[in-house]
């Protein structure tokens, strides 16, 4: 579903991807993790082009996003992207988050946009939020919106950028129960986090990069519990 090959991205003399090489089936769950600067941003904002890779290719559901004749845009419909921070629209209710970018994007009529955005409100359990303002919602709260107004837009593969990074921790666990949720229906998804006890038990298969390159890739017990190499095992040591 999500393949990436021989992906390289510089800024300048920074070269940040030297040369990934991924592939997350359809309805697989893979969580990335390593140190801070080692490209897991970087990557997963080259998966759906926010960044235009230095070299390789990428492809989602077939379709070579790094083609130069693909409409981006119509792909990238596709995927959804949640970041640590909500990026909610300050001024909009809950539900007017959910049904704007159907009608923009997708050209939903209004009674449409309005079913779908309550279909998904009520996945990520905030039906009751429905007319209320993002700045009196908690933060939790407003990235369960945010997955919410994600989903809404119908996508194929969901990115995780650390969606759980800037919450206190107390409501950390609402939303990892939203992304568990949307694994076990089967979503594809690609979660850079530092939450080990999600990975350990909802990822499929765990990566681990290190300085631009993937360290280790493999089952969350071969690369948590017991990984080859030491990287790895400082990293690990460093966080548990
Ligand atoms: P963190 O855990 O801190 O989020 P990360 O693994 O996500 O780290 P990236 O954000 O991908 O790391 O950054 C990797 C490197 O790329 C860093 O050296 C960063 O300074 C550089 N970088 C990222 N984005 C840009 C940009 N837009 N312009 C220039 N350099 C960038
Ligand atoms: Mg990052």
């Amino acid at each position: 579903e999500i393949e990436v090959r021989d992906l390289h991205k510089s800024f300048g003399d920074n070269k940040v991807l030297r040369g990934i090489d991924l592939a997350i089936g359809q309805g697989e769950v893979v969580c990335v993790i390593g140190p801070s600067g080692s490209g897991k941003s970087t990557l997963l904002r080259c998966v759906n082009l926010l960044e235009e890779p230095t070299k390789g290719q990428v492809f989602v559901g077939g379709t070579e996003l790094t083609d130069p004749d693909v409409d981006i845009d119509a792909v990238r419909r596709r995927i959804g992207m949640v970041f640590q921070q909500f990026n909610l629209f300050p001024h909009l209710t809950v539900t007017a988050n959910l049904t704007l970018p159907q009608r923009r994007v997708l050209g939903r009529g209004k009674a449409e946009a309005a079913k779908v955005a309550a279909e998904n409100l009520e996945r990520v359990g905030l039906s009751e939020k429905a007319d209320a303002y993002p700045a009196s919602l908690s933060g939790g709260q407003q990235q369960r919106v945010a997955i919410a107004r994600s989903l809404s837009m119908g996508p194929e593969v969901m990115l995780f950028d650390e969606p759980t990074s800037a919450l206190d921790p107390e409501l950390v666990g609402d939303v990892l129960a939203v992304m568990r949720m949307l694994a076990n229906e089967g979503m594809t998804m690609m979660v850079v986090t530092h939450e080990m006890t999600f990975a350990r038990e909802v990822a499929d298969r765990v990566v681990f990069m290190d300085g631009g390159v993937i360290v280790e890739d493999g089952t969350p017990s071969q690369v948590i519990t017991n990984p080859s190499h030491d990287r790895t095992r400082h990293f690990l040591s460093r966080l548990l």
